[in-house]
């Protein structure tokens, strides 16, 4: 049997009014950042018996018993089972949490997977928001929402430190890894439509993403893959098809076809895009983006910074500094935020070079991508170890330092036009 839920049962109100709200460090009760401490949500598929619907589990503390003001872990896991639910559903499901969770009043919510920031105000907790209510909420939107395919439906919410390193390193990192390499070696080419997402539209009104196979969407939870399931998941949501087969300019990657799109799902704020470029018509940024990458002019190549990165780049400028000024939903030709995963595509900033450009990345990031970034380099350039001539923060935090360091190495970026 199934039950639809019409209205959520919480203590505070629930709805798209709220989801813009922002939050305000003196306003919240209690903060869980996964830049900082392992956070990380997550829908799994489970066998119907093994699923009780309805049923939450708190594993750790509640909300009332952290200290106002305080930063934690989290970690939600929604569990699912039905008949039609194929495990491809997962990351649709999971990336709607950033839309449920924003709909509460008096809670925040940005980013995805493992990257996530969750804020409850100390209205909300007052009201007597607990944990048991974020699950409620997103027991509830997942059993309305996708009631096609979901007959069950369980939450289990951690918030102790030892299980949420647990459960992100050895549940969610590889559930995510996995779905990353499901689009393989598939290319813009090889396939006849994009899709855009605005998702991401209650923060940055004019945001669009333009998803391809070869360029995820810059939260790093939207590969081609997924919004093709969101579409067919919900033929009328966030996710459309967009057509490729009128071709204004092949080396930057524009369409009249995807202009078209953009203007239509932007109101007009947006005009046209390019999908390789960062200096002609660049995509736009929200603010869910996994990386940001700016241009560095006295290399001519770019560095790029990931969120959890803490400490300065080259650029002069840290993660959040570079954020505030890529967001929002406006073109920054020089700038441009994206996911992990672009790192190591032959399409990242194509029109200005691709890979070769990449000057500098912390090196956490560095070593993340470095198999992958590698192994591109060498089939577009023949270059070994490509990584090994990039700088890191362990190398150089400012532009002279830096250069010094590429020219020894031999960058290529080096003896590259400049970009500007
Ligand atoms: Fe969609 Fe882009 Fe937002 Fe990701 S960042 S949810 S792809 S609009
Ligand atoms: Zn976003």
């Amino acid at each position: 049997i199934k039950i639809k839920i019409t209205k959520i049962d919480i203590p505070v109100a629930f709805g798209s009014a709220f989801e813009g709200e922002i939050i305000r460090k003196g306003d919240m009760q209690v903060e869980f950042d996964g830049s900082r401490v392992d956070c990380c949500e997550l829908v799994q598929t489970k066998e119907l018996a093994e699923v009780e619907d309805h049923h939450f589990e708190l594993i750790g503390k509640d909300f009332d018993e952290f200290e106002v003001g305080s930063k934690h872990s989290i970690a939600y896991v929604v569990e699912v089972a039905g008949k039609n639910m194929q495990p491809d559903f997962e990351p649709v499901f999971e990336r709607k949490f950033h839309n449920y969770v924003n709909c509460i009043e008096g809670v925040m919510h940005t980013g995805q997977r493992d990257m996530i920031r969750v804020r409850i105000s100390k209205d909300a907790f007052n009201a007597g928001f607990r944990a048991k209510d974020l699950a409620e909420v997103l027991y509830a939107r997942i059993k309305s929402e996708f009631d096609a395919v979901v007959d069950k439906c369980q939450v289990k919410i951690y918030t102790n430190d030892e299980d949420c390193t647990k459960i992100r390193h050895e549940l969610a990192i590889p559930a995510f890894d996995k779905r990353d390499e499901r689009i393989g070696n598939m290319t813009d080419e090889s396939v006849g439509v994009y899709y855009s997402c605005i998702m991401c539209q209650a923060f940055s009104p004019s945001h669009v993403c333009v998803v391809t196979p070869e360029r995820l969407g810059l939260c790093g939870a939207v590969s081609w893959l997924d919004a093709k399931a969101t579409n067919e998941l919900d033929p009328a949501g966030p996710c459309q098809v967009i057509t490729k087969e009128k071709v204004i300019d092949e080396r930057i990657g524009e369409y009249e076809d995807v202009n078209e799109a953009v203007r239509k799902f932007s109101q007009g704020a947006l005009q046209d895009v390019s999908l390789y470029s960062i200096m002609e018509k660049p995509m736009t940024s929200c603010g869910c983006f996994e990386c940001i990458c700016g241009i560095e002019p006295f290399s001519n190549g770019v560095c790029i910074a990931n969120r959890e990165y803490a400490g300065m780049t080259p650029l002069g400028m840290t993660f959040p500094e570079l954020a505030s000024m890529t967001g929002g939903g406006v073109q920054t030709p020089g700038f441009m935020g994206h996911g992990k995963q672009f790192i190591s595509s032959k399409k990242f900033m194509k029109a200005e070079g691709g890979i070769e450009r990449i000057v500098w990345m912390p090196k956490e990031l560095k070593d993340q991508v470095a198999e992958k970034l590698n192994a591109t380099a060498k089939e577009l350039y023949g270059i070994d170890n490509f990584t090994d001539m990039i700088g890191d923060e362990t190398i150089a935090e400012d532009p002279e330092t830096l250069v010094a360091f590429l020219t020894e190495k031999g960058h290529p970026a080096l003896s590259m036009d400049p970009m500007m």
